[in-house]
């Protein structure tokens, strides 16, 4: 199998050989160890002011972003949520759901957000911002550093989903001022399904520390408490914790952070470079490294994944709704090579060339 899917990605032989091995009971002072090791190395990676913490919890990218809005907003909040696809609807729902009033911005499938979105929503009693720093669903990437400035200019609490770009595309919490980071294990952290991660600098910790939490699940304070001592309140991922832990250490010995945004933006660039060949055009005028996503007007992009998926093994990601013929997206995330990229874009030639 060769997946080029936005998650689950693939694996390296380091992670995938802890998978295969009994998981261990994790009430134990071993197990705390990684656990410390990790929110160390997590909060070194996002960039975290001093003061910050890191939380593991135990469920997709999306109980990490519904977490996120249950503990450190409250119905007090004027929130602004930028939504320009799956994801940024995912944040609108969240919001309404949990009584926080929101004034989103709605953006075109794969187009940027601007200064010009952004400048009539100073001043307008607005206290949180919420962005997708990629909106995975289009690949856009958005610019986190003109976004940092409106929120510092506005004294607005940033929340940022960067579940498909940490490791992937430059981020500093403390450099662009931003308040939760959150991601998620089965993107560019290449390791199975289970586990999400929530940084939170020390203005967002202290409005977890004054909420009332309504939900036992996913109660910030608790985790954070037990996180102390490097525990979580619950059973968690433990396997995948420690297939963390090893992905942590070895990105680190690598050479951090930058090292592997510079490959990831290396395996990007080659990808696009070699399928610039095939009748596909980029789908948004600012991709971020983790995705390529590409709009096709001859073959439709569903077709596309089928028959790669089915004649050649090779899995890209389809669209859903209104993007289901039109585009297609290739993900860069996970234990790929540039030798990877030629096998697909091969493929693709084989394919078309076939009719
Ligand atoms: C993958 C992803 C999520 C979370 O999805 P889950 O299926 O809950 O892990 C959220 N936001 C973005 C931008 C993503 O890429």
């Amino acid at each position: 199998m060769l997946n080029f899917t936005v998650g689950p990605v693939m694996s390296d032989d380091a992670v995938l050989a802890i998978g295969s091995q009994q998981v261990p009971y994790f009430r134990t002072p071993e197990f705390s160890e990684v656990m410390l090791e990790n929110e160390r190395l997590m909060l070194r990676f996002a960039g975290a002011p001093a003061g910050s913490r890191a939380c593991f919890m135990t469920g997709s990218g999306t109980a990490s972003m519904e977490a996120s809005v249950m503990n450190v907003l409250s119905p007090q909040d004027k929130a602004i949520v930028v939504n320009g696809g799956s994801f940024g609807e995912r944040f609108v729902q969240l919001l309404q759901l949990h009584g926080i009033p929101c004034h989103e911005i709605k953006l075109d499938y794969g187009q940027p957000l601007t200064e010009g979105h952004l400048s009539g929503l100073a001043g307008k009693g607005f206290t949180a911002f919420l962005v997708n720093m990629g909106e995975t669903s289009t690949g856009v990437l958005y610019d986190m550093p003109m976004i940092g400035r409106f929120c510092r200019d506005n004294g607005l609490l940033l929340v940022v989903d960067a579940i498909s770009t940490f490791l992937c595309d430059a981020f500093d919490m403390k450099a662009l001022g931003a308040d939760v980071m959150i991601t998620g294990s089965q993107k560019a952290l290449a390791c199975p399904p289970g586990i999400s991660v929530i940084v939170l600098s020390p203005r967002a910790l202290q409005r977890v520390e004054s909420h009332q939490s309504v939900s036992m699940y996913l109660d910030l304070k608790l985790a954070l408490k037990n996180g102390e001592r490097g525990q979580t309140p619950f059973t968690p991922a433990v396997g995948t914790l420690l297939q963390i832990n090893r992905r942590l250490h070895d990105i680190d010995a690598a050479g951090g952070v930058e090292s592997e945004v510079a490959r990831m933006s290396m395996l990007a660039r080659d990808f696009r470079q070699k399928v610039s060949v095939l009748p596909f055009t980029l789908f948004s005028p600012s991709p971020q490294n983790g995705v390529t996503a590409l709009l096709t007007t001859k073959v439709p992009a569903y077709d596309i994944f089928t028959t790669l998926k089915d004649k050649y093994g090779i899995w890209i990601c389809p669209n859903g709704g209104e993007l289901r013929d039109r585009v297609f997206r290739v993900g860069h995330m996970g234990a790929l090579t540039p030798a990877d990229n030629t096998t697909l874009v091969d493929a693709m030639l084989d394919m078309l060339g076939r009719g």
